[in-house]
């Protein structure tokens, strides 16, 4: 479904992502990890294009990525993405902000897309706040809605970069339930995330990431009981 092929970025003179291959297949749970400045952020945001890339070529469903316009816009509602910082719309209410994308991008009826995404904010658990603002709602629940907001676009697949990290531990588990529960209902999903316990239990494949290049990109039982790379070793011995 997804398809990067020898991709390089630059920022001004600093390679961020070198000679990047990866595949996602349809229905895949590709998990990223690696240290802190390793490009995980930034091969998320060039897979629905937040950022372009140099040189190498990154496809979805066999075409490559549309450069502007509302093609453009149709890539973004395609490949969903859930940031740590959840990016609600402050002033919009919890359905709004669930509701109001299908309408402008898919040109939903607001009525069905209404009662669309609170179908959705059932499905995280929140129909009851739907009347509310982001500001009334825990950083959990925000991050639920952010999520349940991807979902009403039915997108193709659903970029998660650090989707639990700016939470308190006891509101972790209630996102990460949701995220599993995606990953059993076939959603391609890429996730970079600190999780592992996530990543044991719901990825097909776990990357890991070093400087700018894939350094592993294998199965999780693999990657956990027999890391390759000297890297690897090294980061599983400070996060594990
Ligand atoms: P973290 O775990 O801290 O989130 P990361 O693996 O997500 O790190 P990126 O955010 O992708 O890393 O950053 C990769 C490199 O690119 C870093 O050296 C970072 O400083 C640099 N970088 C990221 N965004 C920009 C930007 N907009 N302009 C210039 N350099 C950037
Ligand atoms: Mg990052």
């Amino acid at each position: 479904l997804i398809e990067l092929d020898g991709v390089n970025k630059w920022y001004h003179d600093l390679h961020v992502l070198r000679d990047i291959d990866l595949t996602v297949g349809r229905g895949e749970v590709v998990v990223v990890i690696g240290p802190s400045g390793s490009g995980k952020s930034t091969l998320c945001r060039t897979i629905n294009r937040l950022e372009t890339v140099q040189s190498g070529t990154i496809k979805l469903d066999g075409r490559p990525l549309p450069e502007e316009g509302r093609a453009l816009a149709r890539l973004r509602a395609d490949v969903g993405m859930v940031f740590q910082s959840f990016n609600l719309f402050a002033h919009k209410t919890v359905l709004e902000n669930v509701s109001l994308a299908p309408v402008k991008v898919r040109r939903r009826r607001k009525e069905d897309a209404e009662r669309r995404a609170l179908a959705l904010l059932d499905r995280v658990g929140l129909a009851p706040q739907a009347p509310k603002y982001p500001a009334q709602l825990s950083g959990g629940q925000q991050q639920r809605v952010a999520i349940a907001r991807a979902l009403a676009m039915d997108p193709k697949a659903l970029l998660f970069d650090e989707p639990t990290s700016a939470l308190d531990p006891e509101m972790i588990n209630e996102v990460l339930e949701v995220m599993r529960q995606l990953a059993r209902d076939g959603m391609t999903m890429v996730v970079v995330t600190h999780e592992m316990g996530f990543a044991r239990a719901s990825a097909n494949r776990v990357v890991f990431m070093a400087e700018g290049r894939i350094v592993e990109d294998r199965t999780p039982e693999e990657f956990f009981t027999n890391p390759r790379s000297d890297r690897a070793k090294d980061f599983l011995s400070k996060i594990l």
